[in-house]
């Protein structure tokens, strides 16, 4: 393919090369070979260092002259045919690198799957083997992208067609021959492409006289049949070929359907009631009007918001643009995604990280080459290559999962408004409980806010009922179920009617303690005590997955009176089936939960009715819809309360108001009981009455008086080391700095110890900046990222998190 444009002689190339990062791109020159094909987005390989080790990066500028005098070193390959990142991406990583303060290279790859990331790759040695295919090409191939190795023996035409095939998507499999002469040629097939073109490409390469073209040419024609008829290749050809060094497999690009399997029925969209028809009336005139707007919609459970996203989606297709929608996980909303995807049916991608690599992967490039249209996923779906976007909808916006906490700790709401912005479209940001910051700026005009109060049943909110536990613990054995508790599961389960059991596991686990002295044991890495699984009969750390075993006499004292004491789901499980020996128990929590499609499996047995009650953590709480559920009970309410963390109310009212809503979502009438040592605690108050705006009021109060968001912004340093002096001597230091450039209007809270002092064997200090406007703050804090560099290679790590969500 010719183009116009003249030949490119340099690059910019940021590269991914740990501790050695700079939002500063390197200057390459270009071969000859490459400066017709190079193009911005494309994935490099380059000498870099002293020892000019080859490390992979990325292309983000192009020119013909460069300025520098001194030699530049040349690009070594190019490991894409097109680009993998667009102008957006490449804006957009550039924007997300200044705002969240993190490396532009941490951007890039965080906005790809992983199979099309740059990898940093020790120093790529080339044997000189003849069975073993160079390294340096095998790193291209692994990379199951592109594949464009330049061998004398494909000619131009050849090659064409094959970029052609590539391009169009339709490469399959991709071999590598060697022949004696250790040539190698790539072949690239595909299996849509059928018998006779596998066969003109046999041809072809006949011609170009490799020596093992018989070879070739029966594994062309076995792999026709094989993709015509279903019949495998021998895999004795395989294996004489690999053998003999003739052929690697090295890259495969079928697509794989995760939902295959589903077998989902086509739904019609219901006439909408008038809250909807309000709200999606709103909504849609920006969608065709190509209006940046940003709109709250916040509707109680079960008012109806999935129905509003379905239909302004439609509209978005209608205008022949494209719909991303967000869910905070999708495990927990297999409902949310069988309703969009009975709504467009083939036209969705589904992102979420309970894909294979290669699933993901494959999901990318069908969005990436216009066969989807419609996104679903969860935080990093946010990234899909989507061209044209009419609507962005991010669901439950509230969630914490939709902060990234690691580089670059974004925040996908963040990241929505800027692609919203680039693409001239609406964000619908849906919720119950919006987020105090959300909800602040609806009420100052910045969002426009949509309500639906009703549910759409007609129903009222289930009746709430609090229970008292400091009162019942006097009354009462069980330290788990309160009397009325016991009496409402009961009775449900005489009506064969369901339950669902929430226990608040935040800061809230079995651990063991010796009753002669007081004894804990404690993780040997970190400040934190070990968890009791019995399940796998261990002891385990939830930081840093330390594991021992159950001791049987208490390592201080040597008594044998140790026992585990809170309440895990296991525990509650056991009371469970001692008060209740006729009830059939699901437990949900990250151990029952672990395997692939567990969450789905276990929702859809309760579902059936195969079980009365299902017992679980939080993630219980999102998104279920199950009509024969008539009573939610909450263990124990206000564990999350008592957290460290000036969101802890806010969490808690989301999550009471949230699990809430699962109950009586049908005709039956439901029943919610709320077990707390907090009955008056606004947060539990409101959430029993279901008031919003009355939990709103008083928490911006407090949130006024502390200064917290979202009345002041705030930054979060976070300085680690091995020793306790290292760390909180860096910190202090930092404190004297930052001071010299804040107005008196900042306020600093810290230096001090973090929550958890110890983590995997390092010390943890904090500072919090709290700010409504200091101008000289980004610059200060974008000098430390750089500086971070040094601190690191002295073992000192500084995090810095823009809107921290939990401090
Ligand atoms: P939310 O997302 O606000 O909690 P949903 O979208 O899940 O509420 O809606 C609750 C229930 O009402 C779902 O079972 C949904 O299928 C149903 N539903 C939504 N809109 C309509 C409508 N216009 N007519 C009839 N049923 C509807
Ligand atoms: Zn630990
Ligand atoms: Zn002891």
């Amino acid at each position: 393919m010719e183009t116009l444009t003249p030949p490119i002689n340099f690059v910019d190339v940021i590269v991914d090369v740990p501790t050695m990062q700079t939002n500063q791109p390197y200057t390459y020159r270009v071969p000859a070979v490459f400066s017709k094909r190079i193009q911005v987005g494309m994935r490099v390989v380059v000498p870099f260092g002293k020892g000019d080790r080859l490390v992979q990066g990325f292309v983000v500028g192009t020119k013909q002259e460069a300025k520098t005098t001194y030699a530049l070193k040349a690009v070594h390959d190019l490991m894409d045919l097109t680009p993998v990142l667009n102008k957006e991406a490449l804006h957009l990583a550039q924007w997300m690198a200044g705002y969240t303060f993190s490396f532009t290279i941490s951007c890039l790859q965080t906005m790809l799957p992983r199979v099309l990331r740059a990898k940093y790759g020790k120093q790529i040695v080339i044997t000189g083997d003849k069975c073993t295919l160079p390294a340096e090409i095998r790193a291209l191939f692994q990379t199951q992208t592109a594949l464009d190795y330049y061998d004398e023996r494909i000619t131009p035409s050849m090659r064409a067609q094959l970029a052609t095939l590539q391009r169009q998507g339709e490469l399959a499999i991709t071999y590598l021959v060697q022949d004696q002469a250790k040539v190698k040629t790539a072949i690239w097939i595909e299996p849509a492409v059928g018998k006779d073109k596998l066969t003109e490409i046999a041809q072809r390469l006949r011609k170009n006289a490799v020596n093992q073209r018989r070879l070739i040419t029966a594994m062309l024609e076995s792999m026709a049949g094989f993709w015509q008829k279903d019949v495998p290749i021998p895999a004795a050809t395989f294996i004489q070929a690999e053998k003999h060094g003739w052929l690697t497999r090295v890259a495969k690009e079928v697509y794989r359907d995760p939902y295959r399997e589903t077998n989902i029925s086509a739904s019609q969209p219901p006439q909408l009631t008038p809250d909807q028809l309000r709200a999606v009336q709103m909504i849609t005139p920006t969608i065709t009007d190509n209006q940046n707007q940003v709109f709250l919609l916040q509707g109680v459970t079960g008012s109806g918001k999935t129905e509003v996203y379905l239909q302004c989606i439609a509209q978005a297709l209608m205008q022949g643009k494209t719909a991303l929608m967000l869910v905070p996980e999708i495990a927990l909303t297999p409902q949310m995604v069988q309703r969009v995807r009975a709504r467009f049916g083939k036209q969705v991608a589904v992102l979420h990280s309970g894909l294979s690599d290669g699933e993901k992967y494959d999901e990318w490039r069908r969005i990436e080459r216009h066969e989807a249209q419609v996104v679903v996923g969860v935080r990093s779906a946010i990234f899909a290559p989507l061209d044209n976007i009419g609507i962005i909808i991010i669901d439950e916006e509230h969630e914490a999962s939709y902060k990234q906490e690691e580089m670059p700790r974004y925040h996908t709401c963040d990241v929505a408004k800027w692609r919203a912005a680039w693409h001239h479209c609406p964000l619908i940001l849906g919720s119950a409980t919006p987020s105090l910051e959300t909800r602040a700026r609806a009420q100052k005009g910045v969002y426009q806010g949509i309500a639906m109060p009703r549910r759409i049943n007609g129903k009222g909110l289930p009746r709430v009922q609090l229970v008292d536990m400091r009162k019942e613990y006097k009354q009462s054995q069980e330290a788990d179920f309160s009397r009325p508790m016991v009496q409402a599961i009961e009775q449900r389960l005489l009506k064969h009617e369901q339950v669902v059991l929430m226990l608040n596991r935040r800061g809230y686990s079995s651990f063991l303690m010796c009753r002669e002295c007081g004894f804990v044991l404690k993780c040997p890495n970190c400040d934190i005590s070990l968890t009791l699984h019995m399940d796998t009969n261990n002891m385990k750390c939830h930081y840093c997955g330390h594991i021992e075993d159950i001791p049987h006499f208490c390592p201080n004292c040597r008594s044998t009176k140790i026992r585990y004491y809170g309440t895990g789901t296991e525990k509650v499980q056991e009371e469970l089936a001692r008060l209740f020996p006729q009830a059939r128990v699901l437990r949900m929590d990250v151990d029952t939960t672990r395997k692939k499609g567990a969450h789905e499996r276990l929702l859809q047995k309760f579902g059936d009715q195969q079980a009365d009650i299902l017992l679980g953590t939080q993630m219980i709480a999102k998104g279920l819809d199950f009509p024969n559920v008539t009573l939610v009970g909450v263990l124990n309410a206000d564990t999350a309360l008592s957290l460290p963390n000036f969101r802890s109310s806010e969490r808690t009212f989301q999550l009471l108001t949230q699990v809430s809503g699962r109950a009586g979502r049908a005709d039956k009438e439901g029943l919610v009981i709320i077990q707390t040592y907090n009955p008056e605690h606004y947060a539990i108050q409101d959430a029993s009455h279901q008031n919003y705006e009355q939990f709103y009021r008083t928490e911006m109060q407090i949130r006024r008086q502390m200064g917290y968001s979202p009345y002041y912004y705030s930054i979060k340093i976070t300085v680690s080391a091995a020793t306790e002096g290292a760390a909180a001597k860096r910190i202090y230091q930092l404190n004297d700095e930052v001071k010299q450039i804040l107005s008196p209007q900042a306020r600093l809270v810290g230096p001090s110890p973090q929550s958890i002092l110890r983590i995997k064997k390092r010390y943890y200090f904090q500072l919090i900046i709290k700010y409504k406007k200091e101008p000289a703050l980004d610059a200060f804090l974008q000098t430390l990222l750089q500086q971070s560099q040094n601190d690191e290679r002295n073992g000192v790590r500084i995090i810095i998190d823009r809107d921290p969500i939990n401090n």
